[in-house]
């Protein structure tokens, strides 16, 4: 077993003496014996919530109504989850009863694919019930039992089964596939919000070009919120080849980029995919960077606007359609920028009353951004005295336009 399952071990172990069973389940699993890296560890045991409350000093029950237990032991946590099958999928959504059981294979069997259907045991022992080991070792995604059931279950392991394909590589099982095909619509079910979780693992996996094809042929995109209709826009990303997307910013400024939306549809368009307020204001800062970088016309003052990480994410992106600049030129460009911040300015709405005897109002407002653009542009020095001087000729003149 790597290294990272060290600390876990002994838990493990304490689980088992007590006389319960105990695994590595899901991903971490997975990941293990494809020999990626992992970042959680789930452990599944036999043992019932109260019993492993029984077992361990200190817990905190981060789910206990779903059977996850966090076992504490200097100051690390180990969330663990008792067997237990699913009933009741009513609205082909999460199932509204869980049952705990006492057997490994009655939880495997509830899980989407076979790669993700494995256990491991404290001493290294791998339990494959589905065949799940072949399946990873040809690369497949593939439904536990019947597709059709699994999908109508939970229809969004449909939207898993396109992230794992990009995020490991992997091809859906030709059965798996013509699941999908037949109960696209579904998806319809689910939260926004879960789709979308998926399909930015999707963007940012290993192999998007993949998972986007099998997005696409499914006719998964047709149930997503501002992709229906758009197949001929979004096989343009198929052509791409220069993946390494780095973060959901990223991606979602690749897709609107993609579908050739303006700042204003950009912002309707990721609300309707709920994103965070922050994450809609991070990639309309990219757009007007990516549209200079596409058009080598970048101005300083388009630089200023994004600030430097949304000029490092553009540029990531622009990396796919072949219209970046080396990242270090365009570093350059962006630290020779006279000022970062609006705060770097040599004077601000205080100076400029009490010096330059402008009155608090809308005014001021123009005045300073307009101080603030020269100053940029390298128009003018970012010095107080001649920026002073400078809006008090502004005031005499007045503002036409800005
Ligand atoms: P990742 O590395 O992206 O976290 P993962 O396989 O760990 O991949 P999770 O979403 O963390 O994926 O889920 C953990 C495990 O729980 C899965 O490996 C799978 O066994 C099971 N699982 C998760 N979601 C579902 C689902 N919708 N239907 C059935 N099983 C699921
Ligand atoms: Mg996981």
């Amino acid at each position: 077993l790597p290294p990272i399952f060290e600390p876990t071990r002994p838990v493990l172990q304490k689980i088992e003496e007590a006389g319960f069973e105990a695994y590595f389940v899901g991903g971490c699993v997975r990941d293990t014996i494809l020999g990626d890296s992992i970042h959680d560890i789930d452990i599944a045991t036999s043992a019932y919530p109260s019993e492993i409350k029984a077992i361990f000093n200190r817990t905190v029950d981060t789910g206990i109504e779903h059977g996850t237990v966090m076992i504490l032991d200097h100051g690390t946590g180990y969330e663990t989850t008792t067997f237990r099958t699913e009933s009741g999928y009513q609205d082909f959504r999460r199932p509204d009863k869980v049952t705990f059981v006492r057997s490994l294979s009655e939880d495997l069997k509830r899980r989407d694919f076979t790669i993700n259907a494995l256990a491991l045991k404290e001493n290294g022992e791998v339990i494959d019930l589905f065949n799940g080991l072949d399946d990873l070792k040809h690369h497949l995604i593939k439904a536990v039992g019947d597709p059709n059931e699994r999908f109508h279950e939970d229809a969004l392991r449909m939207m898993r089964a396109v992230r794992f394909a990009s995020k490991l590589d992997f091809v859906i099982a030709t059965k798996t596939l013509d699941g999908i095909k037949q109960n696209a619509p579904l998806l319809d079910k689910i939260a926004v919000e879960r789709i979308r979780v998926e399909f930015e693992k999707l963007l940012l996996g290993q192999n998007p070009v993949a998972g986007l094809n099998e997005f696409l042929q499914t006719g998964l995109y047709q149930y997503c919120p501002g992709l229906s209709g758009q197949k001929e826009k979004l096989s343009g990303l198929l052509l791409l080849n220069n993946w390494q997307l780095q973060n959901n910013e990223q991606a979602w400024a690749t897709l609107v980029t993609q579908l050739g939306l303006s700042l204003q549809e950009s912002g309707k368009f990721l609300r309707r995919w709920k994103t965070s307020n922050e994450l809609i204001t991070n990639v309309k800062k990219m757009l007007p960077v990516i549209a200079g970088l596409r058009t080598s016309d970048l101005s300083p003052l388009t630089l200023f606007k994004a600030g430097k990480k949304a000029v490092q994410d553009a540029n990531q992106v622009a990396k796919l359609y072949g219209w970046a600049i080396p990242d270090e030129q365009l570093m350059k460009q962006y630290d020779s920028l006279p000022i970062k911040s609006g705060k770097e300015l040599a004077v601000n709405g205080g100076i400029l009353i009490n010096d330059a005897g402008i009155k608090p109002g809308p005014l001021l407002g123009k005045i300073i951004k307009k101080l603030t653009v020269q100053v940029v542009n390298g128009e003018l020095p970012n010095d107080r005295e001649n920026l002073i001087n400078e809006a008090e000729k502004i005031k005499k003149r007045g503002i036409k336009r800005d």
